[in-house]
C-alpha cells in the first residue's frame, strides 16, 4: 500500500496519523515463502521536520507461519514492529537520508516494502516450537518429543578417540 505524504512534506509543522493496510498474504524472501497468519493495520505517525522532510513512526504486528528448526512442526512467529524513519520529497537531495528514502515513490511511501525490510531485520535467529525441543532422529526421522527411538545415535568424541590411540600405542610398547 502506498501512503501519500505530500501534505506533510510540504506543510510546516503538520502531523498526520494514517492507518495503512498490508497487502501481503505470504512473505517471500530468500529464506523461503511464509504464510501470513495475522497482520494488524499499520499505524503511521507522520510529522513534518522541515521543508520537504518528514519523520515517520511506524507500528504494526505481523505473524508468520514458520517451522521449528529442530522438529519442523508449525510455529507461529510474531513480529512486533515499532520503528521510525526519516524521508524527504523527491526534489530534496539529502545524501545521508538516501538509504531510508528508497521506500519513497515520489511523494508516496511504500509501506509494503518498508515493513518487509523491517521484518527481515527482525528475523529470528532460531525458530523453535519450544525452547527444549528435542528435534527429530537423524537416522529414522522420529519426532523425539514423542519419545525416544531405538537408533544407535552414539557418536564417539574425536578427542577421546585420539587419547585412546595414544593409550593403545603406549600399551603396545610395554
Ligand atoms: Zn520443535
Ligand atoms: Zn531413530
Amino acid at each position: 500500500m502506498l501512503v501519500n505524504l505530500s501534505d506533510v512534506l510540504t506543510t510546516a509543522d503538520k502531523t498526520e496519523d494514517v492507518t495503512a493496510t498490508l497487502e501481503m498474504e505470504t512473505y517471500d524472501c530468500r529464506l523461503g515463502t511464509y504464510k501470513v497468519v495475522r497482520k494488524d493495520p499499520v499505524s503511521l505517525h507522520i510529522s513534518n521536520t522541515g521543508n520537504g522532510k518528514a519523520h515517520v513512526k511506524v507500528k504494526t504486528f505481523v505473524t508468520l507461519l514458520m517451522s521449528c528448526d529442530r522438529c519442523l512442526r508449525d510455529v507461529e512467529h510474531a513480529f512486533d514492529l515499532s520503528f521510525s524513519i526519516d524521508v524527504h520529497a523527491p526534489s530534496e537531495e539529502i545524501d545521508e537520508d538516501a538509504d531510508e528514502n528508497i521506500y519513497m515513490e515520489g511523494y508516496q511511501l511504500n509501506v509494503e516494502s518498508l515493513i518487509s525490510k523491517e521484518m527481515l531485520m527482525n528475523w529470528p535467529l532460531k525458530v523453535l516450537c519450544k525452547s527444549d525441543c528435542k528435534g527429530i532422529c537423524k537416522i529414522c526421522g522420529k519426532d523425539l518429543n514423542l519419545g525416544q527411538c531405538d537408533c544407535d545415535t552414539f557418536v564417539p568424541d574425536p578427542r577421546m578417540a585420539a587419547i585412546k590411540d595414544i593409550f593403545n600405542a603406549n600399551n603396545k610398547e610395554v
